[in-house]
């Protein structure tokens, strides 16, 4: 299989979007010098976001994750830059808002380890999935 090594995927969570920060972090994203190659805004079913966090099933947050995906409309995307995972990775920070680096989205705009604001891919392979799980070839530029 093809692999890419400058995509990832995103998705601006629940929680940012609904206190408003949905602007802020497109900026930020833009500003960090990646380009939008797709990007849609839509509500999670507990259909989709259970199959997008399916590798979570064990854990014992999976539920409560589910619940929290689906409690409002995203922001999701994908995202061009070279070394784009990692790069975006530390863009947003550690999944733990307490932890993320100041000035990282997720220690400017997260409130809980869970509504953490936004999700980045952790691979190239999965990039490649979740893009393909969102968004279809004549909807990327
Ligand atoms: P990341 O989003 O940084 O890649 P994970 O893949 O480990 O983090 O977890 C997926 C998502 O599940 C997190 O972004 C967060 O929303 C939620 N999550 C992770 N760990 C916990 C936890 N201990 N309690 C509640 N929710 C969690
Ligand atoms: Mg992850």
């Amino acid at each position: 299989m093809a692999r890419t090594t400058n995509k990832t995927f995103t998705m601006i969570k629940p929680d940012a979007v609904c206190n408003g920060h949905t602007g802020a972090i497109l900026n930020d994203i833009i500003a960090g010098g990646f380009k939008l190659v797709a990007m849609k805004y839509i509500r999670l079913t507990r259909e989709t976001a259970g199959a997008f966090y399916a590798v979570h099933k064990e854990r014992p947050f999976y539920g409560e994750l589910v619940d929290f995906m689906t409690s409002g409309p995203i922001v999701a995307a994908i995202l061009e830059k070279e070394n784009a995972v990692e790069e975006f990775r530390k863009l947003i920070g550690a999944t733990d808002p307490a932890k993320a680096e100041p000035g990282t989205i997720r220690n400017k705009y997260a409130k809980s380890i869970e509504a953490n604001a936004v999700h980045g891919s952790d691979s190239d392979e999965n990039a490649e999935i979740e893009g393909s799980f969102f968004f279809s070839e004549f909807e990327r530029f």
